[in-house]
């Protein structure tokens, strides 16, 4: 039965003269009123404002809390975007009064505290990453590379060399081009391969003296190792050019393997996705980046540096906000978003060494048991083991019964389940792309799998109306995302 709880808007259920609140009549007399607020400055009548009463608003604000799919509330085995149970224990502490009461403009000695945090967190970072020199400026994982990329510019700049393009492989995603293009490098893509991993031949025919970057994700978006990378970053070096890794996928790799040692020069985390910061819906993220040695002087700033009185490296330590020599500048104001570091710190801190490995472990465990619970029904067409994700096709249901991805991802929500990442990356049609992460129970994956066979037993027609239970079905997405209606107008909306 579709709901329809989210369909009206709080100026449907307006009454005339309905109130939340009850005020005692005026006892200022109406002389003493226009000495105290001139009548010019008065409004004629009230704004058009829904009038309702307070269990309307409530009513109407809890029941569409309840519409949205959160990790909170349903597995949600978005694939790329890693959503990891946020630790209730890590919310609580990003939320000490001594954090959140700071003002970003407070002077360096008062906020030692936050920025030993943050210094522990770019050492932290540096050290998974292989990548000693960390900014934490970034906003997200996009700006991240951005930021990365314009390093690249200045360093490349400061040689005295003129470096024009941007290499990425067909699985790459849509932010890696859109990044190059922002910083003004031309966008050079090679063809998806036959076993869904960087074609050597090809990328060494690409190559030469204006080559500035290549970026690759690893593990890649179809889930794969980039098992040649160490060789791919050699060819890089070898015409002298540098190696970005995407870092999204960080949460399969985390202490066993590191871009620094497979050979990457630069790289961005997304601290949202894989040391667990609530996110989705465009929420805050943070994407700090890790490069090697010799590109910290031009990382974007304020960087924090630990100093001692006496610069012995003894006695207690000063850390101090500060601009690396040839500094790219800032990406965005202040630090970068420090709640989500906060988090990502506190998980960090929480887990230890071993933890943050076995972190990897559980997460690429998951992913190879959905996979194999799911191949018969959705196969994936690239590699046999997978790493944190996978990437399956709908493509044989679609020929055989007319049951696309969409179809499913759709009916999924019927069963209360979020649906996988479809139609990404581009290179396998109908994809459904999963990542279960590392903190679903076997009996939540089942449920899932389970789930998954019914639908593809159900009526392709009765498939391509679903889901059936939601306010919505089927939006056009195209109109949603370009054309919203975000204000309310009096009468029908056109
Ligand atoms: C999520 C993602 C990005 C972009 O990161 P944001 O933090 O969303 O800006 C880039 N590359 C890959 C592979 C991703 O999954």
């Amino acid at each position: 039965m579709r709901n329809t709880l989210a369909t009206q808007l709080l100026f449907d259920l307006s009454h005339k003269g309905r109130r939340a609140t009850l005020f005692p009549k005026s006892d200022v007399p109406a002389q003493s009123l226009d000495k105290l607020l001139p009548k010019a400055q008065r409004a004629d009548a009230p704004p058009p404002l829904p009038e309702v009463t307070e269990s309307d608003v409530i009513r109407h604000y809890v029941n569409l809390s309840t519409l949205n799919m959160s990790v909170d509330t349903h597995f949600y085995p978005l694939g790329s975007c890693t959503m990891t149970y946020n630790p209730k224990r890590h919310e609580r502490l990003s939320r000490l009064p001594g954090l959140v009461d700071l003002h970003p403009l407070q002077v360096d000695e008062d906020a030692q505290g936050m920025l030993e945090i943050l210094y522990e967190m770019q050492q932290m970072l540096g050290e998974i990453a292989g990548l000693p020199a960390v900014s934490l400026q970034p906003a997200a994982g996009a700006q991240g590379e951005l930021a990365a990329l314009l390093v690249a510019a200045a360093y490349f700049k400061s040689r005295g060399e003129k470096r024009t393009r941007v290499l990425f492989p067909a699985s790459a995603h849509g932010t890696n081009p859109a990044s190059a293009a922002i910083a003004g490098f031309e966008c050079v893509q090679l063809q998806p391969s036959a076993n869904g991993l960087v074609d050597l031949k090809e990328l060494k025919s690409l190559l030469n003296e204006e080559t500035a970057v290549f970026m690759v994700t690893n593990p890649n978006t179809l889930g794969l190792f980039e098992k040649d990378i160490a060789q791919v970053s050699k060819m890089l070096h070898d015409v002298g050019g540098l190696v970005y890794i995407d870092g999204a996928n960080m949460n399969a790799i985390l202490g066993i393997t590191r871009p620094g040692d497979f050979g990457g020069d630069m790289m961005h985390y997304n601290v949202h996705k894989t040391f667990t910061g609530p996110h989705g819906a465009g929420g805050p993220g943070s994407g700090p980046i890790a490069v090697r040695d010799f590109l910290g002087e031009f990382l974007p700033g304020p960087v924090i540096t630990k100093e001692t009185a006496d610069g012995s490296g003894k006695g207690t330590p000063f850390y101090r906000l500060t601009n690396p020599p040839k500094s790219i500048g800032r990406m965005r104001s202040f630090f970068g978003n420090v709640g989500i570091l906060l988090r990502g710190y506190f998980y960090l801190r929480t887990l230890g060494p071993a933890g943050v490995k076995a972190v990897s472990e559980h997460a690429v465990l998951n992913a190879n048991y959905l996979k194999e619970a799911l191949k018969d029904v959705l196969p994936v067409p690239h590699g046999t083991r997978c790493m944190h994700e996978f990437v399956a096709t709908a493509k044989p249901l679609k020929g055989e019964k007319g049951i696309s991805a969409m179809d499913i991802a759709k009916r999924l929500l019927d069963f209360g389940f979020h649906a996988p990442t479809v139609y990404f990356p581009l290179v396998v049609p109908e994809a459904m792309m999963m990542e279960p992460t590392e903190t679903e129970s076997k009996e939540t994956m089942d449920a899932f799998v389970e789930t998954i066979k019914r639908i593809v037993q159900e009526d392709a027609d009765f498939l391509h109306h679903a889901p059936h239970s939601t306010p919505v079905c089927r939006p056009d997405e195209v109109k949603a995302a370009r054309k919203p209606i975000s204000r309310w107008t009096e009468g029908p909306v056109g």
